[in-house]
């Protein structure tokens, strides 16, 4: 599986303990550039996709601190 090194690390799965080392990517109809959010082989995943790799990762990150219990920003 790839990793880019320029991604932070990311956090272990709050439900299972894995850690996610891939992102899923769509194309949404009308969309110039491609979503990611990462996901648990256990089905956990970001609450939301993000416009870059970079930002999926710090919201999977952000959700796995317990952030997804408090208002999204
Ligand atoms: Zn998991």
């Amino acid at each position: 599986m790839h990793q880019n090194s320029s991604l932070p690390e990311i956090h272990p799965c709050g439900s299972c303990g894995a850690k996610p080392e891939s992102l899923e990517t769509i194309r949404p109809e009308g969309r110039l550039h491609d979503l990611y959010r990462v996901v648990c082989v256990c089905g956990q995943a970001a609450p939301k996709w993000s416009l870059t790799d970079f930002a999926a990762v710090r919201l999977w990150n952000w959700t796995m601190a317990g952030g997804a219990e408090k208002e999204m920003p």
